[in-house]
């Protein structure tokens, strides 16, 4: 699924609550990035405020919310023109990295140019890292050891076997978020309570979205998908909704390697057997396997749930995001209204 057309991806742009200054438009960041900033409000932050800086668009909404009026987070690859592998940071995003006391990444190699830049800081800032505090790790770089740029290039949008998506999983998306609020208290003692307001009203604001889950499970028991890209496999892990995508085909779309026209037409049987109940299509990454799949799934009359990698534009509410997704789902699966 060598992917021509790569990133035919609606730009986002991310609305931060407070002040959101777009650093795009002034040359801050390269272009596409859509680097944005939220700015702390001094008066009703209790501590000190702290610069923040988020690697990815779908940490930064999730950070912003935790910091409140504390913070001021930059969110680095705020559109989703970019593809995150081969996003190289300006010299305006190394500089956000110095400043920063707190840098919050994905990690598991998904954002590989972020950690490179943090480990070139002296003195380090503080670092949430999703894919160490959740435990799944990527392929480890000695320390200093070069990337070989062919390396990743090769990979392109592959994930090497782990599924770095980490912000499709429930649980991992609440024990970063629960990290990010240790680190950002223990940076600044004295906006601990602020930060734990934060806590509780983001854990308010994500219960339709676990509650949706919980719904799913039951809907999902005994029931399939199959699916263009990995990016939705934690949240069908999480409701109990069994994969079945063709081995071949889900081995090259993970390694982002051409699947084989058998690994296609094997895709194409099960859409039409009756093995997969949804299809789960990954609309930020179109071309023609992908389009073929769903045509055929379309004329099964099997549903269509379409996903992203990023929040779609304009979309700053990671729960808004996730819960028109799973809704979609469930009317998929027939549980909806
Ligand atoms: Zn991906």
């Amino acid at each position: 699924m060598r992917r021509l057309d790569l990133f035919r991806r609606p730009t986002l742009a991310a609305v931060a609550a407070t002040a959101t200054l777009t650093l795009a438009a002034c040359g801050g960041s390269s272009a596409g990035a859509g680097t944005t900033t939220t700015q702390a409000d001094e008066a009703d932050c209790p501590g000190e405020v702290l610069d923040v800086v988020v690697s990815v668009s779908q940490w930064g909404a999730v950070v912003e919310q935790l910091g409140g009026d504390c913070t001021n987070v930059t969110t680095v690859l705020a559109s989703s023109a970019v593809d995150p592998h081969d996003y190289e940071p300006t010299t305006a995003d190394i500089a956000a990295f110095s400043d920063a006391e707190l840098v919050v990444l994905n990690g598991a190699d998904y954002d590989h140019w972020a950690a490179d830049a943090v480990a070139t800081l002296d003195p380090a800032p503080a670092v949430v890292d999703g894919a160490e505090v959740v435990g799944v790790e990527g392929e480890e770089h000695a320390e200093g050891e070069e990337h070989a740029e062919e390396e990743h290039a090769e990979e392109e949008h592959g994930h090497g076997g782990v599924n770095p998506h980490l912000w499709y999983s429930p649980e991992y998306v609440q024990d970063v978020a629960a990290a990010v609020t240790a680190q950002l208290s223990e940076l600044s003692p004295d906006a601990a309570d602020h930060f734990a307001e934060q806590a509780e009203a983001w854990e308010t604001d994500l219960q339709p979205y676990l509650d949706e889950l919980a719904a799913l499970e039951t809907a999902a028991a005994g029931r399939s998908y199959a699916a263009t890209e990995s990016v939705f496999q934690y949240t069908a892990e999480a409701i109990g909704l069994t994969d079945a995508t063709p081995e071949g085909y889900r081995d090259a779309a993970s390694n982002e390697t051409d699947p084989a026209p058998g690994d296609v037409a094997a895709f194409e049987a099960a859409l039409t057997d009756g093995s997969v109940d949804v299809l789960v299509y990954n609309s930020q990454t179109e071309g023609s396997v992908p389009e073929q799949l769903r045509a055929a799934a379309e004329a099964a009359d099997v549903p269509v749930v379409e996903v992203t990698e990023s929040a779609p534009d304009g979309e700053s509410s990671f729960v808004s995001w996730q819960l028109s997704q799973l809704q979609q789902l469930s009317n998929a699966l027939g549980g909806g209204q």
